[in-house]
């Protein structure tokens, strides 16, 4: 294995899903739903499938899927995509990240992101010879993870090249405010950078969050300099299928698509007229699933407070994240290799996904993407 790639061992998410596996534990690590997605995207695959719609699709992506993109950016965002040229389809949101990293980064050149992070972002910068450049985010007096402007600012320098943006942000929950987006905003003007932003959960923002999702290229002068990604995986219950996309202006997505093709070239043939299908469906569609998000979100907080940890808010995505020190827990990854065998449920350390992880050293992630019942079962332990 070469030098640079020596010091990223296996995914915490393998390591957790492997021991809930082995330890017959409830398995609240990886961050993947339960239950399947819409019926009618499933049968668009199914037809797919038999229909014939198994050989490479071209490059971007099918037609139908790049404008179903599209016409769901407008809808939900305002955001206008030529479908031909501003559209790009790939292997999940994680083959997007890693090409546009690729893609636009020499060696040596600097990502501002904010830790903790989700993983694959390091391993794309590293695998660039780029450079991160982690803001720290914390919680703040009401718990909401917050970060130091002035923290901020110093991240930038004049080997900034891209700001790498998460939000609504894995593992933390948080949703960026308008005000935070626009520091990142103005910093991205001011240095003359580009933005890749990671919406991977645009649609999982609950009511109760500080504000609503608001997409990085939507703010003044954003959208020349920003690629945004997202992906069918979490908004239509499909991790599995790995269908993401990227839109941006076209030298943005026609540079990710130069790197792109050499990586998977193309993938999910009978998978992306499903997504199209998915992407169609109603405001209904997308609201009834948040809100079913939102009471699993309630009950497994709920359950948490009272087996004792202190849980911090979470305004949206399929995690909420925990302090385990009024547990007696200081260091996370010890707590979650020991919480199997000692309560039968797996979660995950967050402080994996610092660069200071001090940081993180204390909390840990739980996903709430889970059925009900599931996720009672998970409390029950907990509390035994
Ligand atoms: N970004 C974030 C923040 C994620 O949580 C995930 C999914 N775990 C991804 C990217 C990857 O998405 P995909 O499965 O579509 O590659
Ligand atoms: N995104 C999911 C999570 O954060 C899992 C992704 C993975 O296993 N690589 O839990």
């Amino acid at each position: 294995l070469v030098a640079r790639m020596r010091p990223f061992g296996t995914t915490i998410f393998t390591e957790m899903s492997a021991l809930a596996a082995r330890t017959g534990a409830v398995n609240l690590g990886q961050g993947f739903p339960d239950t399947d997605g819409p019926a009618e995207m499933l049968a668009a695959a199914a037809e797919a499938l038999a229909g014939g719609a198994n050989q490479y699709p071209p490059l971007a992506g099918i037609p139908v899927l790049r404008s179903a993109i599209a016409a769901h950016e407008q809808r939900f965002w305002g955001l206008t995509r030529d479908p031909d040229g501003e559209v790009a389809v790939t292997a999940g949101a994680t083959e997007a990240i890693a090409a546009a990293i690729l893609a636009l980064c020499e060696p040596g050149d600097e990502v501002v992101c904010f830790e903790p992070y989700y993983d694959s972002y390091a391993a794309s910068i590293t695998l660039a010879g780029a450079v991160r450049r982690p803001v720290t985010l914390r919680p703040g007096p009401e718990g909401r993870y917050e970060f130091d402007p002035d923290e901020l600012r110093g991240a930038f320098g004049p080997r900034t090249r891209l700001v790498l943006l998460n939000s609504p942000h894995n593992p933390t929950g948080k949703v960026f405010t308008p005000a935070e987006l626009e520091l990142v905003a103005g910093l991205c003007r001011e240095h003359d950078v580009f933005a890749v932003t990671d919406e991977v959960y645009e649609h999982l923002v609950f009511p109760d969050a500080a504000a609503p999702h608001v997409p990085l290229a939507t703010l003044p002068g954003m959208l020349e300099r920003t690629l945004r990604i997202s992906s069918a995986g979490k908004t239509f219950s499909c991790t599995g299928w790995k269908v993401g996309w990227a839109t941006g202006p076209a030298r943005l997505v026609s540079a990710m698509l130069r790197v792109k093709q050499f990586l998977t070239f193309v993938n999910g043939a009978p998978l992306q007229p499903a997504v199209a299908v998915a992407l169609n469906l109603p405001d209904s569609y997308f609201t009834d699933f948040t809100a079913g998000l939102r009471d699993r979100r309630d009950r497994l907080v709920a359950g948490l407070s009272d087996a004792g940890l202190a849980v911090l808010p979470s305004e949206g995505t399929y995690f909420v994240t925990a302090d385990i020190r009024p547990l007696g827990g200081e260091d996370g990854i010890e707590f979650c290799r020991a919480l199997p065998g000692r309560s039968g449920v797996v979660a995950v350390p967050t402080q994996v996904f610092y660069d200071h992880r001090e940081a993180g050293r204390h909390l840990i992630r739980f996903a709430f993407c889970k059925r009900p019942e599931v996720i009672d079962e998970a409390v029950r332990r907990l509390k035994g």
